[in-house]
């Protein structure tokens, strides 16, 4: 009988384990092997980050990481590296199932975070994080003053959009129908926005140039009449959504309509009782690394306090 059991590795997770761990909860982390083995989140795929506090130069995504991890484990945070692949949250203690093992906890903190959608573009992935992107907020600085597209034509490509405007040269939007789905109000302060352009019923058919390792321009489909064209872009902005990483969940918490863990305003509490929600899973608003920590300790503070109660 564990009394937290912490499912996920990224900043939410690893930040929970250390409130966790220096409340003397002695937290097991289940950190996850997705991504073909790398545990860590979403960082592990990021090069530079310079917007969290405490690096005043910056520090890669992965090394970033390691910090974490061993932070964790400095406070005796056990850490078992495999994927949970069942829980059972329809009473206390909660089970947990690896393909190896049952786990059995008084309270559980869910910190599986959520992936960015990509195109599936045939060079897309051999130029991540040296053009493309799909964080406006993490990686627009490095754009200052040139030219780049997004993709999308819902409230995130909106607002990357926006965003990206007051720092780049130019902003052209790429979406793939002629209306957007963005409410109202954002679609609008786009498309009143004097650096965005638009390109309507047209998809990114590729993006170029791997053989310099940057992106220098990217190909343009129109979905309508099937005329190819070159953009000249030095960033590609992919804004096509985000999937929650909670399909574990389904039928054991309540998610709201687009798959994300739901919580009490002001809390990490999810629908169950001892069960916490803690970073992108639970957030599709901020999605940053900061917010996620954030919201890691204020998980592990919430098991603090669940488990103070109910001994
Ligand atoms: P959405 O699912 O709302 O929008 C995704 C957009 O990407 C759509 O325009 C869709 O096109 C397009 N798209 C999807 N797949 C592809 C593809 N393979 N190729 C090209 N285009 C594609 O996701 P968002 O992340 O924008 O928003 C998710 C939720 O979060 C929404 O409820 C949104 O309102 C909310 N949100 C709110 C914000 C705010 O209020 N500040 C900010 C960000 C998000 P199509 O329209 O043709 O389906």
């Amino acid at each position: 009988m564990h009394k937290v059991i912490i499912i996920g590795s990224g900043p939410g997770g690893h930040t929970a384990a250390i409130y966790a761990a220096r409340a003397n909860l002695s937290p097991v982390m289940i950190e996850g092997i997705v991504r073909g083995g790398v545990a860590g989140g979403q960082l592990m795929i990021t090069t530079e980050v310079e917007n969290y506090p405490g690096f005043p130069e910056g520090i890669k995504g992965p090394e970033m990481m390691e910090l974490f991890k061993k932070q964790s484990e400095r406070f005796g945070t056990k850490i078992i590296s495999a994927d949970v692949e069942r829980v059972d949250f329809s009473k206390r203690p909660f089970k947990l199932y690896t393909d190896e093992q049952e786990y059995v906890a008084q309270t559980v903190i869910v910190a599986t975070g959520a992936r960015a959608r990509w195109l599936d573009l045939p060079n897309e992935q051999k130029l991540q994080n040296h053009g493309v992107s799909a964080c406006a907020t993490c990686d627009g600085y490095f754009f200052r003053n040139m030219d780049v597209a997004v993709v999308g034509g819902g409230d995130t490509a909106m607002e990357e959009a926006n965003y990206l405007a007051g720092l780049c040269k130019s902003v052209t939007v790429i979406h793939r129908r002629s209306e957007l789905r963005a409410s109202k109000i954002m679609a609008e302060r786009a498309l009143k926005n004097p650096k965005i352009k638009f390109v309507w019923d047209s998809a990114v058919a590729d993006v170029h140039d791997v053989s310099q390792n940057k992106v220098n321009a990217i190909t343009l489909e129109n979905l309508k009449t099937g005329a190819k064209s070159k953009l000249a872009v030095e960033g590609l902005f992919i804004a096509i959504g985000h999937t929650p990483n909670t399909d574990l969940f389904q039928g054991q918490l309540e998610l709201d309509e687009n798959g994300y863990v739901k919580t009490k305003p002001g809390t990490t509490q999810t629908s169950v009782e001892g069960v916490f929600a803690a970073g992108d899973v639970q957030d599709h608003v901020y999605r940053q690394a900061v917010t996620a920590a954030g919201t890691g300790c204020m998980a592990a503070i919430e098991a603090e306090r669940f488990l103070a109660t109910h001994e």
